[in-house]
């Protein structure tokens, strides 16, 4: 069941219907502002939609606050991306965090005292930081408030579990993380903190999808799905599209964040990917080729590679949500990308450019990318 709670974390909501948000998180020394600075921006330009920085000492507490008052003016986006603390052991540092702005901390409470996290609650809740809306009688939209709580992730692990959960976790890991993680969600309601969501990873795929069916079945919070230490980008790129993929498509997951080891930037174009792919959200032209056959008769992987390369460049068509394809063989290539809005088929020497479903023109090979550019560019697309 999707949740049906919402918050906002800054200015993004979250739940309760809204888009899944994509998130990433930056893998530079927190204590670099400017090298943060500049993930920030990149991860903001693939489409990141919620950037999440590590808050590991109390040293770096004022780059971390550097980089929350400055990502606003770096981000090429409506409202300033809001900026997640991850913390880890050390509540103090999740305080250090709201009180340089952070619009979100993600908290594993497992790994703090009951009353230190009750503190963090409370200090979270009477926090304020921007959600981008002009509240009652503004000029945005008339539901998004002016401000709005920080909010908080209760980011449940298998390695912190309580005590008498451990016994069970061997048996039933996904039912244990659970279990785990709806404790806490009873602690944050009764102390009147509603503003959280909540994840259970598992860096299993089946343990994950167990685990998040679970939880989605027994709250209506918002839940951050992802799997975790999932691997290189080629094979965490697979696991997280199973695992996130699978749960997306059952409507559970109101943020993703698909864990690689590699550049954040690719992180937040797999999760588009998976979006894309679920028809849940697009970001920009999106390219159907052919996998090629015994009739292919030019270099359709360079093609297909020229063409994604050049559609995902141009900032133009950011918002665009055609669909192009690159067929191999003049004769079968039209009709098999028929629902493709553009396309090309390319045969020995020369192909065909076609605009929905129509033959357009014959064109020599080496003029077709830049044809079928010139006429999306020209239709606005
Ligand atoms: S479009 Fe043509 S070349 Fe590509 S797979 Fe189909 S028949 Fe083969």
């Amino acid at each position: 069941m999707p949740s049906a709670r919402r918050i906002m974390v800054g200015s993004v909501p979250v739940g309760g219907g809204a888009p899944v948000a994509v998130q990433s998180m930056t893998c530079t020394r927190t204590g670099d502002a400017a090298a943060t600075l500049a993930q920030v921006r990149a991860l903001v330009a693939a489409g990141c939609e919620l950037v999440r920085v590590s808050l590991p000492t109390a040293e770096e507490a004022p780059a971390f606050a550097r980089v929350v008052r400055e990502a606003p003016a770096l981000a090429a986006c409506a409202a300033p991306v809001p900026i997640i603390a991850d913390v880890h052991y050390d509540w103090r540092l999740a305080l250090a965090a709201i009180a340089a702005g952070a619009a979100g901390i993600r908290i594993n409470p497992g790994t703090m005292a009951e009353k230190h996290v009750r503190e963090i609650v409370r200090v979270a809740a009477e926090a304020r930081v921007p959600a981008g809306g002009g509240g009652e009688g503004g000029t945005a939209a008339p539901a998004a408030p002016a401000v709005v709580p920080v909010a908080i992730r209760i980011g449940v692990n298998a390695g912190s579990l309580p005590r008498d959960l451990r016994g069970k976790a061997e048996r039933e890991p996904a039912a244990a993380l659970v279990e785990a993680a709806l404790r806490w969600a009873a602690r944050f309601d009764e102390w009147g903190f509603h503003a959280y969501k909540l994840s259970v990873k598992s860096s299993s795929v089946p343990v994950t999808l167990e685990a998040y069916r679970l939880l989605a079945a027994r709250t209506d919070a918002p839940l951050h799905v992802g799997v975790t230490e999932a691997g290189t980008v080629w094979s965490g790129t697979i696991k997280s599209a199973v695992g996130i993929g699978a749960l997306l498509a059952e409507g559970i997951g109101d943020t993703v964040r698909v864990s690689l080891t590699g550049d954040p930037v690719e992180e937040v174009r797999v999760a588009w990917k998976i979006l894309a792919a679920l028809d849940l959200r697009r970001r920009g032209p999106e390219v159907i080729s052919c996998p090629t056959c015994g009739r292919t008769e030019v270099d359709i992987v360079g093609l297909a590679e020229d063409v994604e390369r050049r559609l995902a460049g141009d900032a133009a068509l950011a918002g665009s949500a055609i669909t192009v394809a690159v067929m191999g063989c003049r004769v079968n290539g039209p009709e098999e990308a028929r629902h493709a809005d553009y396309g090309i088929a390319a045969g020995a020497g020369e192909g065909v450019l076609f605009d929905h479903g129509e033959r357009v023109e014959a064109l020599p090979e080496g003029q077709l990318v830049d044809a079928l550019l010139a006429r999306i560019r020209a239709a606005g697309a």
